[in-house]
């Protein structure tokens, strides 16, 4: 995009439009309110930023958003480890958790796969879920990925992934809006979608 923005505006914007979500067009109102508001606004906005980034890792096991090693999901030894629930993101987990149904732990993939992007499985914590399986003694997988396009690719791939394995494989229950996302969903249907959850069939 040509553009008569000074260098530091230009930076700016160009680093917006890097977010997920955020156009050329929106990229540009955000970086002109930026130099409307007050500085220590910015300033605020900033280090929170940083300070997230500095002071949050993911999971060594799960990739939930920890700050230490384990998350306390992982570190809760009344979890029942034999059931998995795979999401795609942190704010799934949280989504999850809301609604009080569920004992077991997860895994975060850290995305979903999606060809038109060039992402596939590899770019997605799947070997890792793979590798969590014998040593944790999953017995089952519920595959919580969104009810979208990209959700339900990654939902099937896995399946086939992991049921010669000879795991339960299970696929969160229909009844969450389609094409939507997990976290939109109110926790009583999140909760039935859970417990209605059914085997993966070929
Ligand atoms: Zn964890």
């Amino acid at each position: 995009m040509a553009s008569n923005y000074t260098a530091p505006v230009q930076t700016l914007i160009d680093e917006l439009g890097r977010l997920p979500g955020i156009g050329p067009k929106s990229a540009q109102r955000i970086a002109f309110h930026l130099l409307k508001v007050p500085a220590d606004e910015v300033t605020r906005l900033a280090a929170s930023i940083t300070d997230a980034k500095s002071r949050v890792r993911f999971c060594d096991r799960c990739f939930h958003v920890a700050d230490g090693p384990l998350c306390p999901i992982c570190a809760d030894e009344g979890r029942d480890g034999r059931v998995l629930c795979v999401v795609e993101e942190s704010r799934d987990v949280v989504a999850l958790e809301r609604t009080g149904e569920y004992r077991g732990r997860y895994h975060v993939l850290l995305g979903a796969m999606s060809p038109l992007e060039g992402i596939g499985p590899e770019q997605l914590k799947v070997r890792e879920l793979v590798a969590r399986i014998e040593p944790e003694g999953v017995e089952e997988i519920i595959l919580c990925t969104n009810p979208n396009t990209e959700g339900e690719v990654t939902a099937m791939y896995l399946a086939r992934l992991l049921k010669p394995i000879g795991l339960s494989v299970t696929r969160i229950a229909s009844g969450l809006p389609v094409g939507g996302d997990l976290e939109y969903a109110d926790e009583l249907t999140l909760g039935r979608a859970l417990e209605g959850r059914r085997a993966v069939e070929d």
